[in-house]
């Protein structure tokens, strides 16, 4: 499937649910794409998984915001790659540093950055300490198992729904 199928099929997806995330964070080494930066040369021609820039366009089409969460001792590879892959200007932040912390500060300084509350975050990740430090904070987040793809965007909005759907609940208690 092209990135225009992916996201095509993606804002169809997005129309489904009745409550979305504002801000999507994606972590960037086997989330966005398949390989661990630090272990490249900026010189590579990097690529992304097959559906991540579909869902990236469709996301901002769909005017909610995207960043990145990355504990990725090489920012300056990875940043070299986002612009190769000319994606890097869609992001509103960009937090690429390594930490003890399972990407807590990173999440802090995106909210910082943002504004946006935890509970309207949708954030995906590949490691299973990070998934949860985070969904601790009130971030929906999602364990990517081969990178994130339509199927995980799929379960993403679905947890998301069902988590501000519980939250409104206890409010309204
Ligand atoms: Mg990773």
């Amino acid at each position: 499937m092209g990135d225009d199928r992916v996201k095509e099929e993606a804002l169809r997806m997005l129309g489904l649910f009745p409550v979305l995330p504002k801000l999507v964070v994606f972590d960037l080494d086997y989330t966005l794409w398949p390989f661990y930066c630090e272990c490249r040369s900026k010189r590579e021609m990097p690529s992304l998984y097959p559906h991540a820039k579909g869902i990236l366009y469709a996301l901002k089409d769909k005017g909610i915001d995207v960043a990145i969460a990355s504990r990725s001792p090489t920012s300056d590879i990875a940043k070299t790659f986002l612009d190769k892959l000319g994606i890097q200007s869609m992001f509103v932040a960009k937090e690429i540093f390594s930490s003890w912390t399972h990407k807590t500060e990173h999440l802090q300084r995106i909210h910082r950055r943002t504004g946006i509350p935890f509970k309207s975050m949708l954030f995906f990740d590949d490691e299973d300490r990070n998934i949860e430090a985070v969904s601790k904070m009130g971030v929906t987040s999602i364990l990517v198992d081969d990178g994130v793809n339509l199927e995980e965007l799929r379960s993403g909005l679905r947890n998301y729904a069902s988590n501000s759907a519980s939250s409104n609940t206890k409010q309204s208690d």
